[in-house]
């Protein structure tokens, strides 16, 4: 197979489209898909070299497969990283990320404002494993710091974070991790390499689920991990190999195709969402709106230092409650209640029953997660038809 001419000197709209293609004999313009588990040897010499990494070459889909390869590829160059490893979702990324380097007497710093899967990740599975944590304002760089212990290797978070959308400051943090001798670990789902790459601004690593914005159409579940080599050879590459949390072919395929149009996409999520979040600050029942590139966004400044758009999440809180929230949802008639986020579609969600329901009250109101607040994902719609669709709602409720 023959590697795309040199990525080096590329702009990011071209690493999307042509970064870490491979082509075969064929000369096929558009990425091939290979499926297929294994991989023949031409003797039994080759396939001991192999093994033993002498000679190049993919051996199993489980340690790798050319397809999976030109999706992590692309994905390391749009985000300036080193080298990068495809998962077969965000939470496998983020599970294996800890899980790979971590061992038993451990302690891992997180920002509390995380996505419910990974907070339940550091609270229920690590402890199994003897590995501590604590959790901090995300926003409160002191927190970071006195947090910090001699055991401390990793520090977790999130920025946008979900569903408040703070913003956690990235050099900041980062020069704690790298005082402490820990590595930063940063959760980009949010905003994507498109609107914000954290090595940039000193991350060691950074997870991806490429559910979302990446695959951008609600396909397809992906995830990516993105670290500097020596992550990769002490821990990442061993783990991966024997636990086996890989991206299926067919879904790295989806994704490495959607991230062609990622930045397409990306400008427009964040276009409809700054003018939906202009019209829902205007509503008489709307009592806050959270949009980071909004001059009333408590980190308004912070957020466009560190990113070029301001996604495309919306939240924001109606006057009433869980029963005025709830009737919100149940009267819009264009823009679908799920959990989901990152689709070309609306899709708005209760945080507070939904995907914070496992925090007590208390630790919701900790993050400011209240009753009557709704996480939209603004999609690719007409923003008319998505005002006028939460116009008519508003008013039912
Ligand atoms: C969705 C999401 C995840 C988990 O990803 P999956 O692909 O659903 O496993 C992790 N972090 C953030 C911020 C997410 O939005």
């Amino acid at each position: 197979m023959a590697t795309n001419k040199k990525p080096g000197k590329w702009r990011p709209r071209t690493i999307a489209v042509r970064g870490g293609q491979m082509r075969t004999a064929f000369q096929e313009t558009a990425e091939a898909l290979f499926l297929t588990s294994g991989y023949a040897y031409e003797n039994a010499e080759e396939a001991e070299a192999r093994f033993k990494g002498q000679a190049e070459g993919y051996q199993y889909s489980r340690f790798g497969n050319p397809t999976v390869t030109m999706f992590e590829q692309r994905m390391a160059a749009l985000e300036g990283a080193p080298v990068a490893r495809a998962t077969a979702s965000g939470m496998a990324a983020v599970t294996a990320t800890f899980l790979s380097a971590l061992r038993v007497g451990d302690h891992v710093v997180a920002a509390k404002a995380m996505f419910g899967a990974c907070r339940y990740v550091i609270e229920e599975v690590l402890p199994r494993f003897g590995i501590s944590h604590t959790l901090v304002d995300g926003e409160d760089i002191d927190q970071w710091q006195s947090a910090m212990k001699p055991q401390t290797k990793m520090l977790f978070l999130e920025t946008p974070a979900n569903p408040t959308l703070a913003i956690v400051d990235l050099k900041a943090v980062a020069k704690i991790a790298e005082r402490g001798g820990a590595r930063m670990v940063v959760d980009n789902a949010f905003a994507t390499p498109a609107l914000q790459r954290p090595f940039e601004f000193g991350a060691h690593i950074v997870v991806h689920s490429s559910t979302k914005y990446i695959d951008g159409q609600g396909r397809a579940l992906g995830g990516v991990i993105l670290c500097r080599e020596d992550f990769l050879k002490e821990h990442l590459q061993i783990f991966l190999r024997n636990t086996g949390p890989s991206l299926s072919p067919f879904n790295a395929w989806v994704h490495l195709k959607s991230l062609e149009t990622l930045d397409l996409r990306m400008r427009e999520h964040c276009g409809n969402a700054a003018k939906v979040a202009d019209f829902l600050a205007k509503e008489r029942n709307v009592t806050r709106v959270l949009y980071p590139f909004r001059p009333d966004h408590p980190q308004h400044n912070l957020a466009r230092a560190q990113m070029e758009g301001g996604g495309g999440v919306v939240t924001f809180e109606v006057e009433g409650g869980k029963k005025a929230a709830f009737g919100l949802a149940n009267a819009l008639k264009l823009i679908d209640v799920s959990n989901n986020l990152g689709d070309t579609k609306s899709l708005i969600t209760h945080p507070a029953t939904t995907t914070h329901q496992r925090l007590s009250p208390d630790a919701r109101a900790a993050l400011g997660v209240s009753d009557g607040m709704m996480r939209l994902s603004v999609g690719l719609e007409d923003p008319l038809d998505l005002c006028e669709d939460l116009t008519q709602a508003l008013k039912a409720a």
